[in-house]
């Protein structure tokens, strides 16, 4: 089920590509088609969209929907119409913005560091190969979100839970480490 904290690109996506693996169809609408809007479509949830991406798809959909072959192959169009039909915007926000609304795209969500949590004991530093975490002992950490990754290893091993991920709202942190309240 589709809720208010759903991403509307990657639930397109994931119906895009459980059709497409539904069908053993090889005709050039149902076949290539789909696999055409499935890379657009990946692309675009993992921050790699490309302006023309939302126009392309809308020139596709109502191909593939009048002249796929087979039922999954036309399902695939029509969902991509109707889905364009109501949520094109959220969908560009994720090519012009840079960002995933509902945050449930992994590729634009952020790294925080709570200042409720943070112990200062460093082994997110320690673990961080990009340079993004800023820090020194009994002091909060904060990330540079500039230079995140989102590879996930601050929040693998901060021992006292005080690394989250964000989608459109964020936790308010500080700029730069400052003194712990945290024990
Ligand atoms: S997610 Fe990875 S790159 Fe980003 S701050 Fe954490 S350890 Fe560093
Ligand atoms: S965020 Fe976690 S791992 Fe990093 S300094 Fe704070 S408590 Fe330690």
């Amino acid at each position: 089920m589709y809720g208010a904290d759903s991403c509307m690109a990657d639930a397109l996506l994931s119906l895009v590509d459980e059709l497409r693996r539904a069908t053993e169809c090889t005709c050039t609408f149902g076949h290539e088609g789909a696999y055409q809007i499935f890379t657009i479509l990946s692309d675009i949830c993992k921050r790699k969209g490309h302006t023309e991406d939302v126009s392309l798809m809308r020139d596709l959909a109502p191909v593939l929907e009048s002249q796929a072959i087979c039922e999954e192959g036309r399902a695939i169009g029509r969902a991509v119409r109707q889905t364009l039909e109501h949520f094109a915007q959220e969908i560009e926000d994720h090519i012009g913005k840079k960002l995933c609304a509902a945050g449930s795209c992994r590729a634009f969500q952020t790294y925080h560091i709570l200042v409720s949590k943070c112990i200062g004991c460093g082994d997110c530093l320690k673990a961080c190969e990009d340079d993004a975490i800023l820090g020194k002992p009994k002091f909060v950490h904060v990330v540079v979100q500039k230079n995140c990754t989102q590879c996930n290893k601050c929040l693998e091993v901060c021992p006292a839970g005080a690394v989250v991920t964000a989608g459109a709202q964020k936790p308010k942190t500080p700029p730069k480490p400052i003194p712990c309240k945290a024990k």
